[in-house]
């Protein structure tokens, strides 16, 4: 135990500003999962039932089965297991699409990719696909949602909060049309899960993507639940063992799964002081941009995360001011699709114009930052940006 892991000092490193894209885990967090990895803890195969090693993995499990499912009011056995909101999205949509026979699917213009590539994954399967827009303020209008559903519409996939501008969605109200309609709903909540409140059954939820690493849990690890009753029909897409009651085979990830439990845990613990505080941090950094001239914000002021912003600043390359401000660490549009410099899809699908869109960064705070953090990274904002508007004025 001599190579102990000296922490670099966080000063050294930028101040990270991207918990959209990711979060640090919870240090308690990694203490339970320390627990279920060495010969002296719960390392046992979840599925063994023939020793105590398998019982004790499998306990562990189903305690975290009951954090997470408690994090949105669901049924515990409603849970599945997958490895994130990607695979929980692919599991929904292509799982319904499968055991409905094909179709027709709802979704919106500016989901998370791991929806949008699904849903043209299956309209390459011959489905048909209708992508409602939001509007130019980042918020779906639910009488949109309604009125693009036909009577052989088989899922209905709109996203709780979208990933880059931080906007809410009144999924309430959309899982309350879908009811009426008796067309299942999918949301994907892998942005709002512990930051807003969710319950399945008031707002009438058949489907529901997390991600344990958007709540400082681990990556690679998350849930997709699944309403029993009335029953969703869903097809498998991983096989192999039939685990999760035949809807994703694979032997447990204990460590990864009571991570996760522990992660849903504390942010069901910590939902409502932690959200004004994030907010408050939010607010403080925005008091700072705002008197930036040329600086807008892109979406709703009112229905967002608590610890997001999305902002343009005007006649400023949004590229260019990521590459000058090297000690913050935040993304143009979404870090998924960071590696094409076409503008965000997510802004235009708000008609925001392309020169705004290339112009916008997303700057978003979380659980372990501080003001200081908030004060340095507005300063520098309004140093480069500056700059930067200068040097192309002149
Ligand atoms: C991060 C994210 C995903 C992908 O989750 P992974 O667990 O990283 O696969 C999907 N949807 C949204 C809205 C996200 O923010």
């Amino acid at each position: 135990m001599s190579e102990a892991v000296v922490p670099t000092a966080a000063r050294e490193r930028a101040v990270y500003l991207d918990y959209s894209a990711t979060t640090p885990v919870d240090p308690r967090v990694a203490l339970k999962m320390n627990e279920c990895l060495l010969m002296d803890g719960e390392f046992g195969n979840p599925a063994s039932t023939t020793h105590a090693y398998g019982w004790d993995a499998a306990e562990r499990v189903e305690e975290a089965r009951v954090h997470v499912a408690a994090l949105i009011n669901a049924d515990p056995r409603a849970i599945v297991w997958t490895s994130g909101a990607t695979e929980s999205d692919n599991l929904a949509l292509k799982g319904v699409a499968e055991a409905a026979g094909g179709g027709h699917l709802v979704t919106t213009s500016y989901e998370h990719k791991a929806v949008l590539d699904t849903a043209k994954y299956l309209e390459g399967e011959g489905m048909q696909v209708t992508y409602v827009a939001p509007g130019p303020d980042g918020v779906v209008d639910p009488a949109h949602v309604g009125r693009a559903v036909r009577d052989d519409t088989f899922l209905v996939s709109v996203m709780h909060a979208n990933n880059e501008v931080g906007t809410i969605n009144d999924i309430a109200a959309i899982g309350r049309l879908c009811r009426k309609r008796g067309v299942p709903f999918h949301t994907d909540a892998a942005q709002s899960a512990g930051k807003l409140p969710l319950d399945v059954e008031r707002d009438c939820l058949d489907l529901v993507s997390i991600s344990a690493h958007k709540i400082y849990g681990p990556k690679g690890i998350g849930a997709l639940y699944v309403r029993r009753e009335p029953p969703v029909r869903i097809a498998e897409q991983i096989h192999g063992g039939g685990h999760e009651r035949g809807m994703r085979s694979g032997t447990l990830a204990t460590h990864q799964i009571v991570g996760m439990g522990e992660a849903c845990r504390l942010a069901r613990l910590g939902t409502e002081a932690e959200s004004r505080r994030i907010a408050e941090l939010r607010g403080r950094l925005w008091s700072h941009i705002k008197q930036i001239p040329g600086t807008r914000l892109n979406g709703s002021p009112t229905e967002r995360l608590p610890g997001t912003l999305n902002v343009a600043f005007d006649g400023v390359d949004g590229e260019t001011l990521l590459m000058a401000l090297d000690d913050i660490a935040l993304s143009s549009g979404s870090a998924c699709t960071s590696a094409t410099v076409e503008p965000s899809y997510v802004l235009r699908a708000m008609n925001i114009d392309d020169a705004l869109a290339a112009s916008s960064l997303r700057i978003t705070v979380g659980r372990f930052t501080t003001p200081s953090d908030v004060d340095f990274a507005g300063r520098r904002l309004a140093e480069v940006v500056g700059t930067l508007q200068h040097s192309a004025l002149s």
